[in-house]
């Protein structure tokens, strides 16, 4: 018999509900010296201020580090961290989209073990094993504003370094709560709504057909996937309803691949980071690298389950339904949003980026360079 261990877990505590922002006051109460990281429209909308009352209120000393900005990189990190450092939190609070979010988990990171470096703990390929990250102490509390990223659940951290996106993976850095208030996506425009619901859906298909997949990240996945389906269109056009349940479909998207990990659609989507926004330009690649996946028997039969599971007939009207919603949606082919000529002068490096990213290690089969290279062009030139 061949052995077969899996593991799932969480470590997040997730809290949720409309108006649920107000439980930083109680989890706040026990700490002296608290930061946030918050991105522009968070301020605008009022919800750091309001962040800011309850902390205050549990007697704590609050500084905000705001205009915290979207698709993060290493370097603006590294522009933070004194602030941070000369604040000297106990706790740090993100409250924002994926981006803030990743950018507070590495600033915990440097924070919490400044004698570590980039260079050593980011995943640049899956051929070279980086070294752990170590044993952090101070908490995270995660709040997204958009309904997308899952980050608010995940071990990992999305930073850009030239243009190109590794990632930190540890338990380390999953967030210790993650407050999901329906209020904060109410504020998303179309477009942000849009693409970080697409990532929802790309996080649980991904999820479900990985190496990694087991049954209880299934669960997760096939529910997050339901959801976008049922209602992403209707959560782009406003209904508050649907931003509601799109949030907590995010979330559970997160808690699948945190598990079940993700393919090659995201490795992909890193490498051609400087392309487009990440919940975009998976939307875009997303259908080539299903149809590539699904010469795999083995493949096809897992996305043939997901299919009756979201009440499908097959693997074919999944990629169909997938190609229709980014349709309904109005989501641009590439070659609208990105010059020919700097996609073809840069298409080798990425391809070849993308070969080594290290989520190829869970995708149900294994690309070569030349592959890899196909799907982008295959996406690029898409009728
Ligand atoms: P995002 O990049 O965090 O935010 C996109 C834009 O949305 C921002 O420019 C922000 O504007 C605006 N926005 C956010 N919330 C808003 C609200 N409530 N009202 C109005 N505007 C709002 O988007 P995201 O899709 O959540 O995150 C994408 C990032 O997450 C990428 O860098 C991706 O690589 C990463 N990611 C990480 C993981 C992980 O596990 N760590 C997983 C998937 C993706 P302002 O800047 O003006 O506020
Ligand atoms: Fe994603």
């Amino acid at each position: 018999m061949v052995m077969v261990m899996q593991t799932f877990g969480l470590k997040t505590q997730i809290i949720l509900g409309n108006g649920s922002l107000s439980r930083l006051q109680k989890i706040t109460s026990s700490y002296d010296r608290v930061l946030i990281l918050a991105s522009r429209s968070v301020k605008r909308e009022g919800f750091l201020k309001e962040a800011e009352k309850y902390i205050s209120e549990a007697g704590a000393e609050v500084e905000s580090i705001t205009g915290v900005s979207a698709e993060p990189s290493y370097e603006y990190v590294e522009e933070i961290l004194p602030r941070a450092r000369e604040f000297h939190p106990e706790l740090i609070i993100a409250i924002g989209g994926g981006s803030v979010i990743d950018v507070a988990k590495a600033v915990k990171v440097f924070y919490d073990s400044p004698e570590t470096a980039f260079e050593e703990i980011a995943f640049f390929s899956r051929f070279q094993r980086p070294k752990p990250i170590p044993k952090l102490k101070t908490p995270l509390i995660a709040i997204p504003s958009t309904s997308g990223a899952g980050s608010e659940v995940s071990g990992a951290s999305v930073l850009k370094k030239n243009g190109v996106k590794y990632n930190l993976v540890s338990f380390e850095i999953a967030p210790d709560f993650a407050i999901l208030d329906p209020r904060l996506p109410v504020t998303m425009p179309r477009e942000v709504a849009r693409n970080s619901g697409l990532d929802v859906l790309v996080h649980a298909i991904e999820a479900y057909v990985s190496k990694a997949a087991s049954p209880f990240s299934d669960v997760m996945a096939v529910k997050a996937a339901k959801t976008v389906f049922e209602l992403l269109p209707k959560s782009v056009e406003g209904d508050n309803e649907a931003r509601e349940k799109m949030h907590y479909a995010a979330t559970m998207a997160g808690i699948a691949f945190l598990n079940g990990r993700l393919g090659l659609a995201h490795a992909m989507s890193h490498k051609g980071a400087w392309m487009a926004p990440h919940g975009l330009l998976n939307a875009i690649l997303h259908p080539c690298v299903m149809e590539f996946n699904m010469r795999d028997e083995g493949a096809r039969l897992r996305y043939r389950e997901l299919a009756k599971e979201l009440g499908m007939k097959d693997e074919k009207e999944l990629l169909a339904r997938v190609r229709e919603l980014n349709e309904k949606l109005e989501v641009p082919k590439l070659r609208e949003i990105v010059e020919e000529r700097e996609f073809l002068a840069r298409l080798d490096k990425m391809s070849e980026k993308a070969y080594h990213d290290p989520l190829i290690s869970f995708n149900p089969i294994e690309p070569s360079v030349e592959e890899i290279k196909k799907l982008y062009l295959e996406a690029f030139y898409e009728k």
